[in-house]
């Protein structure tokens, strides 16, 4: 064994790691369908006027607003009906005085007319004598050319998160496809003798892969693309031919062999290709943590113990890779609980501790760092700074959910 260096502390690690963050330039072209979530990598400009023509907004009547001063039930004025005008289809007449057109929604306004009376403020005989019982203002229930999108207009930036609206804003343009960021691929890979895939019989001595799925998990949920390895053993020959292969992907986590046992050669086959950045943040879960850049890849270096490597996967690797994929900061969100049973905490390091939440009471769902389900059975967690050692039950905490 050899002994723990200083340990950094968690605020010092994360700005480590933030100074490593390079966004993503790959660019690719994607089917809008395919591009809900994505970061735009251009400018969209309008070619076109939306709607590209003046158009009805309700069904009624297509009039002028002049024939229609004073109208009111009681003194309805009367217009002749020359046409129908369905949508898509183009008027084939001039709206002159004392006439009107029936006008269907979306359809296309005729020339002459200026506004449209809703159907509900009108009456039409079997002779197509059309009372009007209401005033209309000039422009009143027309969608106007160009009124939501002008020509040349520009309606979206680089950088923005596609969503459904930004979508159709750019499905109303007429575009198919558009140019996206790539999203970072990230090298997942398990090291250790003990590990084996699910789906294998166990052995005596060995266990179950749980960290690439768990980081893979927290990947893909913060835009990037998981590409899982095959598990490396403990030794330097297995761990250098992996590293040499994940250099082919723009992130590495690895798991396991972070520590400082024997069989820990993360550490040297690591500080052997690259730069080590730290090893040892002051924080529980997840304290035997390296962060390197190995041939100008980020080098993530988690500790094997699974809820410690999920934790700072959340911690540490969420925010690095969302800002490499150009995403926004992800803020979880917060709740107030009552502590329902006294926590004691001698760390003397930051801690994540985890919590299940009844109503509103907070009980402790942290059992071991070694324990998948003290972060599956919990619904988030709350902070203990290293300075304090016990939380009294009947303190009121705030929750980070997850
Ligand atoms: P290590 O960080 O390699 O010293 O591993 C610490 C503990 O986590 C040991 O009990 C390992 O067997 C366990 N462990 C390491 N990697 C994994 C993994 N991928 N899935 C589940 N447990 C793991
Ligand atoms: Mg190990």
């Amino acid at each position: 064994m050899r002994p723990f260096g200083k340990t950094i502390a968690l605020e010092e690690a994360r700005a480590i790691i933030e100074r490593a963050i390079v966004p993503i330039d790959r660019t690719e072209v994607l089917p809008l369908r395919e591009a809900n979530g994505r970061v735009l990598a251009q400018d969209v400009v309008s070619t076109i006027d939306v709607p590209p023509f003046s158009r009805a907004a309700m069904d009624g009547y297509a009039v002028r607003a002049e024939d229609t001063i004073g109208a009111s039930r009681t003194n309805p004025r009367t217009l002749r009906r020359i046409e129908t005008i369905y949508t898509g289809q183009i008027p084939k007449s001039h709206i002159g005085g004392g006439e009107c057109a029936e006008i269907a929604t979306g359809a296309p306004m005729p020339d002459g007319a200026d506004a449209v009376v809703m159907v509900e403020e009108t009456d039409i005989d079997d002779r197509g004598s059309v009372s009007i019982f209401a005033g209309a203002a000039p422009r009143q229930n027309i969608g106007r050319q160009g009124a939501d999108i002008q020509k040349g207009q520009h309606v979206l930036q680089p950088g923005t998160v596609l969503n459904a609206s930004r979508l159709g804003a750019i499905a109303a343009l007429g575009l198919t496809e558009i140019a996206v960021y790539e999203k970072p691929r990230v090298a997942i890979l398990s090291t250790g003798n003990e590990i084996v895939d699910p789906g294998q019989p166990l052995a005596p001595g060995q266990i179950y892969d749980i960290n690439r799925i768990t980081v893979s998990g927290v990947v893909s949920d913060n835009g990037g693309i998981p590409i899982p390895y095959r598990t490396a053993a403990d030794t330097i020959d297995d761990l250098s031919r992996a590293v040499e292969e994940c250099l082919e992907q723009d992130v590495m986590v690895f798991s396991g062999g972070s520590s400082v046992g024997e069989r820990d050669l993360i550490l040297d086959v690591v500080a052997s290709r690259g730069e080590m950045l730290f090893h040892g943040i002051a924080v529980k879960p997840g304290k035997p943590t390296l962060f390197a850049m190995v041939d100008g890849r980020p080098f993530f270096g988690m500790p094997g113990n699974p809820t410690s490597c999920l934790s700072n996967a959340y911690i540490l690797l969420v925010p690095f890779l969302r800002a490499t994929a150009r995403l926004p900061l992800y803020e979880p969100r917060t709740v107030s609980a009552t502590l329902g049973r006294r926590i004691v905490s001698q760390a003397n390091r930051h801690q994540f501790y985890t919590v299940r939440l009844d109503g509103s009471t907070a009980f402790p769902a942290f059992k071991g760092s070694g324990d998948i389900t003290s972060l599956s059975q919990a619904d988030g967690y709350i902070e203990i700074p290293a300075s304090e050692d016990t939380i009294e039950e009947g303190t009121i905490v705030e929750v980070t959910l997850f």
